[in-house]
């Protein structure tokens, strides 16, 4: 059997990575890893517990008695917390901020670095995060960072807000992306930087489709 080729997408919240990597996934009959979604589940894991997100002595305790599974159904990644599908629950404002401040506790990447490094083992991923060409798939195939402007990016959040029918303004949404934004990129664990072999793509003003075709050149040239 031929390695398994993998590739990386990272880049800011809302400058559509999932999105882009979903389709590409389906495009090219490779298996879609969302690893946000697995540091919303330990937010939320946190949140129910009425633990602080950011406080890693009520965080760490909990992650011994969590069980995180991703399956796929119909090639749609689900997430399961001890055997709970949680894959809507996650989506709200208060988890992003909870994600957002769990992803900085050491315990909790090093808790999550595994899984998402075997779900590359066996087979074709393509897997967006913030640390994927840097920390899980150094060896990446391609790496992606992708990026666009903080206005066009809290304008799709907005609307893939509004749409799932969370109560939210723009400007909610805006200041939770920077504030995000900024946390993400400046912690000592794993920040969101592009990899020094990663080709940067900005999405600013491009339609969906012409940002995936932008990265299906990339992915087919990776392909060979
Ligand atoms: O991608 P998504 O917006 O779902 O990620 C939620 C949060 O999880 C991010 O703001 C980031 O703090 C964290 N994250 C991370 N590393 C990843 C994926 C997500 O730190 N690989």
């Amino acid at each position: 059997m031929t390695k398994p080729l993998a590739i990386a997408i990272d880049g800011p919240a809302g400058a559509g990575k999932s999105t882009i990597a979903r389709i590409l996934a389906k495009e090219l009959a490779f298996i879609y890893v969302d690893t946000g979604a697995l540091y919303r589940t330990v937010g939320y894991c946190a949140l129910t517990a009425g633990a602080d997100p950011s406080r890693a002595e009520q965080v760490a305790p909990l992650l011994k008695d969590l069980q995180l599974e991703l399956r796929y159904v119909d090639g749609v990644q689900r997430v399961f917390a001890n055997g709970e599908d949680v894959s809507e629950r996650i989506r709200t404002p208060e988890v992003s901020m909870a994600a957002s401040a769990v992803s900085a506790l050491p315990e909790v990447r090093a808790f999550l670095l595994q899984l998402q490094r075997d779900t590359a083992v066996s087979q074709n991923v393509i897997m967006d995060g913030r640390d994927i060409g840097t920390v899980v798939l150094p060896k990446a195939g391609l790496k992606v960072f992708l990026t666009a402007s903080p206005e066009d990016r809290a304008t799709r959040r907005y609307m893939e807000l509004k749409e799932k029918g969370v109560a939210t303004t723009f400007e909610e949404v805006l200041a939770d992306m920077i504030k995000r934004d900024y946390d993400d990129s400046h912690r000592e664990a794993a920040p969101l930087k592009p990899a020094d072999d990663a080709i940067l793509v900005d999405t600013t003003g491009n339609t969906l489709e012409q940002s995936v075709e932008v990265l299906k050149k990339l992915a087919l040239e990776a392909i060979g």
